[in-house]
């Protein structure tokens, strides 16, 4: 069984211990509220809720005034030793998975007393949150396209009536990109299909320098990804997609020892209509895309 470690990094100064910590009875209700607070955690998959949970139990409990969580990708958490307040800080550890780090202020220092007992809280996090983790590492997964890494049609289903809607709502421009790339079933027949997966990597890392960070950029299947793009007019979108097109259309992809040109074709359709949905967008930047295949491809075409 996995051992539950703490390192400790730092705390504020010692000061009096206060005596209902030291009395039996005392003891028995700290159980009893661990044991309340650990059925209580375990109730949730989501971090959030499971941080706002655990938040509000040790702020009762210890005065707290701010919980700082930050997550195993998002490196140590310095937010709190800003802080003018008392603040103590743990890594936590299980086994040898990382499960972020914790900071704790307050106006009163901590002590050490109190800080066994505190520990004894963050044991009861553990468990939940190394769930909480992995069922968020799940998502995630599911989301996301391994090969290139960006998200996948999945996701893309996801986002686009949100944002559609969102678009209505602020009255923004908003426009959608189909790519695919041209003869890429000769690239595969021609250079294997590791190379193949080289290149479609390579095509995601070029529209990726081509676009602004705000850009929604998925991979629909095979060689076809799609872009959703908030704030952007037609005229904008026809001049990423013919930047891409040419970015494309210049660039040697270096493939272990073979250097590949390529071109790709891409549809683009706009949010004109209030009836506009995901599904009419869509297809419109399809029947642009099968347009711009048919009349000789490496070209973008608008619907
Ligand atoms: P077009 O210009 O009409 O789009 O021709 P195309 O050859 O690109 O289109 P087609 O639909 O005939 O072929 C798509 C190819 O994409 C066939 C399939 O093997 C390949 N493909 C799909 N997914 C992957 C993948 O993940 N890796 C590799 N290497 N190839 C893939
Ligand atoms: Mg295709
Ligand atoms: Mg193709």
């Amino acid at each position: 069984m996995n051992t539950p470690t703490f390192t400790v990094i730092e705390n504020s100064e010692i000061g009096n211990i206060p005596h209902s910590f030291h009395h039996t009875t005392q003891k028995e209700s700290i159980q009893q509220d661990l044991l309340l607070l650990s059925n209580k955690l375990h109730n949730t998959l989501d971090i959030h809720t499971l941080i706002q949970l655990f938040t509000k139990e040790v702020q009762n409990t210890f005065h707290i005034a701010k919980v700082f969580y930050s997550l195993p990708e998002e490196g140590n958490n310095n937010t709190c030793k800003e802080s003018p307040l008392h603040h103590c800080y743990y890594q936590l550890v299980l086994g040898e998975q990382s499960l972020g780090d914790i900071c704790f202020t307050r106006l009163q220092a901590f002590h050490d007393e109190e800080l066994t007992v505190l520990e004894n809280y963050l044991f009861s996090l553990l468990s939940p949150l190394r769930n909480a983790l992995q069922y968020r590492q799940a998502i995630q997964a599911s989301l996301h396209d391994p090969l290139t890494g960006i998200k996948n049609r999945m996701a893309m289903e996801q986002s686009f009536a949100r944002e559609i809607d969102l678009a209505k709502r602020n009255q923004n421009a908003f426009s959608v990109i189909i790519l695919d790339i041209d003869y890429f079933k000769k690239i595969n027949d021609t250079y294997g299909h590791h190379i193949g997966d080289i290149i479609l990597k390579s095509i995601t890392k070029t529209v990726t320098q081509c676009t602004r960070k705000s850009d929604m950029f998925f991979r629909y299947g095979g060689e076809e990804f799609v872009l959703l793009l908030q704030n952007t007019t037609q005229k904008g979108a026809e001049k990423l997609a013919e930047r891409i097109r040419h970015t494309v259309e210049q660039t040697n992809y270096l493939c272990e020892n073979h250097n590949i040109t390529l071109t790709v074709s891409l549809g683009v359709s706009n949010l004109t209509d209030a009836h506009h949905n995901a599904e009419t967008l869509f297809k419109q930047a399809d029947a642009a895309l099968y347009y711009a295949k048919e009349h000789g491809r490496n070209q973008v075409a608008s619907y």
